[in-house]
């Protein structure tokens, strides 16, 4: 697992000049991928199977966990990369910024809480 904290400049139509920020981006290759994998999809076989044990709620708990297990399985195999966490301020009003958990998409736009005015967060080239 490699986690970087990278910087971003947030940039607002409504605003002549930018901001910067920092954001961090937590990273996994591939050997650590599939071991994520196997984790959580071993955890929602494990609540199938014990969900088999469940009067009336086995006909649908069983299928939904092992149709969760492969959905889980291909989802956290092919994530690469996870934003999580990162702070900068609102280039109209200056109010702080936080970016909460999601994933490494850029730009990142969103609506200042204080002036409701939006903004984009980009990577910037380093
Ligand atoms: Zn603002």
């Amino acid at each position: 697992m490699k986690t970087e904290n990278l910087p971003i400049s947030i940039r607002s139509e409504f605003a002549q000049s930018f901001e910067t920020g920092r954001i961090e981006i937590q990273s996994w290759d591939q050997k650590e991928r599939m071991w994520r994998a196997l984790k959580a999809a071993g955890l929602t076989f494990c609540l199938a199977i014990a969900s088999i044990f469940l009067p009336l709620a086995h006909f649908v708990l069983v299928p939904g966990f092992l149709g969760a297990t492969f959905f889980v399985f291909n989802f956290i195999l092919k994530r690469e990369s996870l934003l999580t966490g990162g702070s900068g301020s609102c280039p109209c009003c200056h109010f702080p910024l936080q970016f909460a958990r999601g994933p490494n998409r850029f730009p990142i736009s969103d609506i200042c809480p204080k002036c409701r005015k939006a903004f984009e967060a980009e990577l910037l080239n380093s």
